[in-house]
């Protein structure tokens, strides 16, 4: 598969209060992540409240600017461009290609617009349809997410939260983009409707010949999803693998830990495992010494306080993790598969 976005040594801090108010602080919300993304492949980004995976999605659409680091965005018959040397003018011919469906519906969505001029917007910003083709394209991406068209001239609160959200995905596939970044986007939606959703997103990526960037907390949904994971904590990548090695054989004790607390249907199996996340994450302005995990793994070592660990290939796998000691742990991992879900 050839790459479709390739992410080098991203890093995204925030300065916190100045001058009058005391010595600022630097929050580090992103550290030196370089990542890769096959085009077809949905690539899930996954990890606790506040590791960074919604700084990073913002930071590789350019909603956002990374303090350091480079996007690059591969065409299919072109040369590569860096997203983050472009100008917002130069920006907008690419923002067609890479598209974003964010968590929630009802704030994303303006609740004075119907949901045609809703979907008819890109179009019209972009200058890509007007007339009858905007409408056919319109009517034509509403019929693909299942929203009937006589629908089409009511407003956004008439509708579900699934509903919404298929509205968010149309806004998104009007534009026929390559690349959609996904932030959370069933999270916010009962489990039923999330499944329904999910199938959706699965059946428009073959259809549209889609690439996702799948971002949640949500393990279990991940892996109904995606190909590849990232898993993030503090800021930084730690376990980068196939989404089948990733649940059978984790490389890293947070992944370890993340895949203990998914709930399973027989607990019994458990055997006496702690299913509850060790310690609190620590605040992003006040970061650990060496390994960020040292303070709340069960495996640390002298080494870990003090020494920060590379994300590396493991075994000449093209598993990745950043553990000094990835290849000694015997890292259990998920019970059982999550079921997949179901429409
Ligand atoms: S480097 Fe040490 S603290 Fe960090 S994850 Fe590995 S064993 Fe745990």
């Amino acid at each position: 598969m050839s790459t479709i976005l390739s992410v080098e040594n991203l890093s995204k801090i925030y300065t916190l209060g100045s001058g009058l108010f005391g010595p600022s602080r630097e929050l580090v919300a992103l550290n030196d992540i370089s990542l890769t993304v096959k085009a077809g492949e949905t690539l899930a980004i996954v990890g606790e409240s506040g590791c960074g995976k919604t700084s990073l999605g913002r930071c590789i659409i350019q909603a956002q600017p990374a303090t350091e680091g480079r996007v690059y965005y591969h065409p299919k018959d072109a040369a590569k461009v860096e997203l983050t040397a472009l100008s917002k003018r130069e920006l907008k011919p690419w923002r067609r290609d890479v598209r974003m469906i964010f968590q929630d519906p009802m704030s994303s969505l303006n609740p004075n617009m119907r949901v045609f001029d809703l979907v008819a917007e890109p179009l019209r910003i972009h200058r890509i349809a007007r007339g009858r083709e905007l409408e056919e394209r319109v009517y034509d991406v509403l019929a693909k997410v299942g929203i009937p068209s006589d629908a089409a001239g009511r407003y956004p609160h008439a509708f579900s939260g699934g509903q919404r959200q298929r509205i968010g995905i149309a806004r998104a596939l009007v534009l026929d983009p390559k690349l959609v970044i996904a932030d959370e986007a069933v999270s916010a939606l009962d489990v039923s409707i999330q499944a329904q959703v999910l199938n959706l997103l699965d059946d428009l990526k073959e259809e549209f010949g889609l690439t996702y960037i799948f971002i949640s907390h949500d393990l279990g949904v991940v892996n109904y999803i995606a190909d590849r994971v990232v898993v993030m904590y503090l800021g930084h990548v730690v376990e980068n693998a196939p989404t089948d090695l990733l649940f059978e054989r984790p490389r890293h004790p947070y992944t370890e830990m993340l895949l203990a607390a998914l709930p399973v249907a027989d607990p019994t199996r458990r055997k006496g495992r702690s299913t509850t996340p060790r310690g609190e994450i620590p605040y992003l302005g006040n970061r650990p010494q060496g390994c960020p995990f040292h303070t709340r793994c069960k495996y640390a070592q002298d080494r870990c306080r003090s020494e920060k660990p590379a994300l590396r290939a493991i075994d000449g796998t093209d598993q990745m993790a950043a553990c000094h000691f990835a290849e000694a742990l015997e890292l259990q991992g998920a019970f059982e598969a999550p079921q997949k879900a179901s429409a």
